[in-house]
């Protein structure tokens, strides 16, 4: 008898279904909603919202959680069945410790705060989001709180985006970046001239770079039956399910790089999407493991394959076929160091492979500060200046360059920027553990082959969707720990290269 789980299968359904709904419309949203649907869409949302909510933080779901478990037989710890359980009550106890007076709390914050942030980033105003980013760190307070934690404040916020990751991780990870990274960018810095980036920065026609991107991810493995490519201000992967997976993509017609590694971007994130098991469809299992699983795969096709020599040894020519009149001029070497091209800057999504985690660094120390009343509110945007002349060398001449540049703390609560280094340091530890299985990858790539390293990857990561915590799935697939040795020694190997460092 498994009548109890068949009742909560059907009502966990619902709940995806109404969540799926939800990205629809957003997707819409950004892709091609006349401005004046925007009222509209809010409502709908809000519904949708308010329902999924409801269904699954309701006493009987949790009666039916409880009542399912008995139905599994002993014999089948680790079945699908027994995996959806888990997953689904760790969801929904986290969930029924937040009071709902708190989630519409943070949601209305969010809806108040954003528009002010836009304007105060506009006009260089810092004061006038001040107020905002208290409620932001009172509000992530109140919600580590009632999740409760045993270390440290920041643990539930953080497992939140990783589900069993740990503040102490993140911050030995980070130290370690700091350590190594900060000496490579100040390196680089002495060198800036060794690499010209200007062949990258001429008129590329947009119907052309769309049509080389669309190449590129199909063969990938990128499955255009089963997604589409439309057109945003903030690119974007979004799901409905694993047979309709959809990423967007900003031309520039005057600079190549956003569109080509954007488009891997975005596609990096659909493949995995894409290669969740058929067997987990229509269930809270099929999405990724985590935020910084996510980003690992984004990063992997992006930067450890689309950034790399045997890649372009491929596919250059393709492109020099493409662009005849900007890049026949242009060899390969050089344009391989111009789209590996390093330097500080003030802006974290404009930042290359080795700036961007010092980047990232910086907002989780001031996250982790403001959350312990290190200082206030009111010295953070000065906090944060001395932070960048540390460890980038500059300093941002005003705070829209500096602290009021991501919209993320506008957005409801903290936790979510160590996601973006977790994806930078896991695709490298997962990229050579394939190839030390399939010592032919390289050679592959070169190419234009992909096959052997998506399957790994298939098979070690995409499938098993949200059935494994983080630091579980970490441990299966490269036989070790979360480690950060891997991309340190990717990244000085590379980069010393082509700055020419010893
Ligand atoms: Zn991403």
């Amino acid at each position: 008898m498994r009548a109890q789980l068949d009742v909560l299968k059907q009502r966990l359904a619902d709940v995806h279904n109404l969540n799926r709904a939800m990205a629809v419309l957003s997707w819409d949203q950004h892709t091609y909603m006349p401005p004046g649907g925007a009222f509209a869409r809010a409502a709908q949302t809000a519904t949708l919202s308010r329902l999924a909510h409801d269904i699954f933080i309701a006493p009987e779901t949790g009666e039916l959680l409880h009542e399912a478990v008995q139905e599994i037989p002993e014999f089948q710890p680790d079945g699908d069945d027994a995996d959806l359980l888990r997953v689904a009550k760790r969801d929904y106890d986290r969930a029924i410790k937040v009071p709902t007076s708190l989630v519409t709390a943070i949601n209305e914050h969010s809806v108040l705060a954003l528009p002010v942030w836009v304007r105060a980033r506009q006009e260089n105003d810092f004061a006038s989001f001040a107020p905002y980013l208290e409620k932001t760190v009172k509000l992530s307070r109140e919600l580590a709180e009632h999740l409760g934690y045993e270390e440290h404040i920041y643990d539930p916020l953080l497992d939140e985006a990783e589900p069993g990751m740990k503040t102490s991780q993140m911050v030995s990870l980070f130290d370690t970046l700091r350590r190594e990274l900060v000496p490579l960018a100040r390196a680089i810095s002495e060198r800036l001239d060794r690499v010209d980036d200007a062949a990258l920065h001429q008129p590329f026609d947009e119907a052309k770079q769309e049509a080389f991107g669309r190449m590129v991810v199909e063969r990938f493995g990128y499955d255009f039956l089963r997604g589409r490519q439309d057109r945003t201000v903030h690119p974007f992967e979004t799901t409905f399910s694993r047979n309709d997976v959809r990423i967007t993509t900003r031309f520039d017609p005057a600079w190549l790089s956003p569109a080509l590694f954007g488009t891997m971007h975005e596609a990096g994130h659909g493949l995995y999407e894409q290669g969740i098991a058929p067997s987990l469809e229509g269930t809270l299992l099929a999405r990724g493991a985590s935020l910084g699983l996510h980003e690992s795969q984004s990063r992997l096709w992006e930067n450890v394959v689309g950034r790399s020599r045997p890649f372009w040894e491929h596919f250059y020519p393709r492109l020099q076929e493409t662009f005849p009149q900007q890049l026949s001029g242009v060899a390969l070497d050089e344009f391989y160091l111009a789209v590996n091209r390093v330097e500080p800057s003030f802006i974290r999504v404009e930042a290359d492979e080795v700036t961007y985690n010092l980047h990232a660094l910086l907002r989780f120390e001031v996250e982790l500060d403001l959350l312990r009343d290190r200082y206030s509110v009111a010295d953070a945007p000065e906090v944060w200046k001395q932070k960048m002349e540390e460890y980038l060398g500059i300093r941002p001449p005003s705070d829209s360059l500096g602290i009021l540049q991501d919209m993320h703390w506008s957005g409801g609560v903290f936790g979510y920027f160590p996601t973006y280094t977790l994806g930078n340091v896991l695709s490298v530890q997962f990229f050579e553990a394939a190839v030390r299985e399939f010592p032919e990858i390289p050679d592959r790539i070169g190419q234009g082959d992909f096959g052997a390293l998506r399957s790994w990857l298939t098979d070690r990561i995409y499938r098993h969707g949200r059935k494994y915590e983080p630091n579980e799935l970490i441990e299966m697939a490269t036989g070790e720990p979360i480690q950060s040795r891997s991309y340190i020694g990717y990244l000085k190997t590379k980069y010393g290269a082509i700055y020419g460092l010893s």
